[in-house]
């Protein structure tokens, strides 16, 4: 991996800064499981629905310049994109899910998708759960949550676009409400500001070092 620099974590990823942009580049996209690269790394995967700031917060952790993750757009044909990332992993970006306009067809096709991906693959590492500060948790969030829990599989939960919540009563009932039913860790931040990402990527370090899959 390139040295950035600054402190070192467990897992070797260097931490130097507020904003940390790990240089990474796509390795391919899948419509279908058959179609997912060989597990040859260990995988961090980032779901959320859609609109909530999943391409955002990925531009915002890897290196500017070349790699662009945009916001699929709902309706159109859903792929799970897989980026090879500094540092010896990878990340997998996860189709947006809840978006009500799209046929019950196409939803269940995504479902599938990305349920036989957090399912099965062995490399899966960490998923990063992301929810819209001002939202909260939505109904499909917790479906999601209590899914990733019954299978096992370790997550965290990024709290993102922080920085719309402009006052300390707006922030204090944000935290209030996403704490309902939920005593796990949650991390704060806003891919405009900064805020946050550092955590984010303290988060993912730790992951080379942890098994795949807690045990029940
Ligand atoms: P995706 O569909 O989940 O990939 O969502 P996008 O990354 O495209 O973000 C949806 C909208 O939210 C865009 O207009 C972004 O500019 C905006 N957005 C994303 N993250 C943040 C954030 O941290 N703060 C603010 N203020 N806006 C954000």
């Amino acid at each position: 991996m390139r040295d950035v620099g600054g402190e070192f974590l467990s897992a070797g990823l260097a931490i130097p800064a507020r904003y940390i942009h790990m240089p990474a580049r796509f390795i391919m996209s899948a419509a279908r499981p058959e179609q997912f690269p060989p597990e040859a790394e260990p995988e961090v995967a980032f779901l959320g629905r859609s609109n909530v700031g999943k391409s955002t917060l990925l531009n915002a952790l890897v290196e500017a310049g070349g790699l662009a993750f945009v916001s699929s757009k709902p309706g159109c044909t859903q792929l799970i994109n897989f980026y090879q990332v500094d540092g010896g992993f990878r990340f997998v970006d996860l189709p947006g899910y809840g978006y009500a306009k799209v046929p019950q067809e196409i939803r269940s096709e995504w479902k599938g998708l990305i349920e036989s991906y957090l399912k099965e693959r062995e490399s899966l590492q960490l998923a990063v759960l992301i929810l819209d500060a001002r939202r909260g948790w939505m109904e499909k969030d917790v479906e999601l949550r209590e899914w990733l829990e019954s299978e096992h599989r370790p997550y965290v939960v990024v709290v993102t676009k922080f920085d719309k919540l402009k006052s300390q009563k707006e922030r204090h009932e944000s935290r209030k409400a996403l704490r309902e039913g939920y005593s796990g860790e949650l991390l704060e931040c806003s891919a405009v500001t900064g805020k946050g990402v550092r955590e984010i990527w303290q988060a993912i370090s730790k992951t080379q070092t942890r098994p795949a899959r807690t045990n029940p």
